[in-house]
């Protein structure tokens, strides 16, 4: 049997979007809740996830990538809004949401997903919803007064920012948390024909 990577392609934030999002995690955390919060050091923009990658398939997994973002310009995205999924019943992730103010996140997103579905464990289904996981709930302790919250903070607009690469991470998974490593990153705007 080969060798696997859990691998995942996403956009990095910049550090005043991580103070943005820390503030929104201590402001939700005093609404109560029994949340794990997401070490905001560890949050991204997840644009695929692929899951189990063979190794030796990793340098053409990079490959297609490169190729699916040749000729985009960098994104211009704003942090906004909150959230939770499921959006009704008992909440299990909190999210910020992401404003697509250039109006390609989602033409970018889709370019991804199309050139590396192949080398992805399992296809996504469901249709991408751009977002941040700031916490998963881990007991329905205290789940209304943080519903509650995160509703009170829909309308919350956070720092806008210019994405001008595409990471491909690896993700290890512990008892202790996710670490996750750049296995390679890929700009935006590289010359050629702007889209
Ligand atoms: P943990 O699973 O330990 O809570 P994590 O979710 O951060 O940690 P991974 O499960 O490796 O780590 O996921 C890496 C990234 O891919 C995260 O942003 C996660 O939200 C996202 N992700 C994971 N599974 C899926 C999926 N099935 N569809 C879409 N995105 C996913
Ligand atoms: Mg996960």
């Amino acid at each position: 049997m080969s060798d696997t990577v859990r691998t995942f392609i996403a956009i990095e934030l910049p550090p005043e979007v991580r103070a943005f999002l820390t503030e929104c995690q201590e402001r939700l955390n005093r609404a109560g809740g029994d949340v794990r919060w997401v070490r905001p050091d560890l949050i991204h923009l997840t644009l695929v996830f692929l899951g189990e990658v063979p190794a030796d398939m990793l340098g053409d997994l990079e490959q297609a990538a490169r190729e699916a973002l040749a000729g985009f310009a960098p994104l211009e995205l704003r942090v906004s809004g909150a959230g939770h999924f499921p959006p009704r019943g008992a909440p299990r992730v909190v999210w910020i949401g992401i404003e697509d103010l250039s109006g390609r996140l989602m033409a970018v997103q889709a370019a991804l997903a199309k050139a590396t579905g192949a080398f992805a464990e399992k296809v996504e289904d469901r249709a991408y919803t751009a977002h941040l996981t700031l916490g998963r709930v881990r007991s329905p302790k205290g789940a209304r007064d943080l519903t509650g919250a995160v509703d009170a903070m829909s309308a919350h607009t956070g720092p806008t920012f210019s994405a001008g690469e595409v990471t491909i991470f690896k993700s290890e998974l512990s008892p202790q948390g996710p670490a996750y490593t750049a296995l390679g990153r890929i700009s935006l705007g590289a010359p050629g024909i702007a889209r």
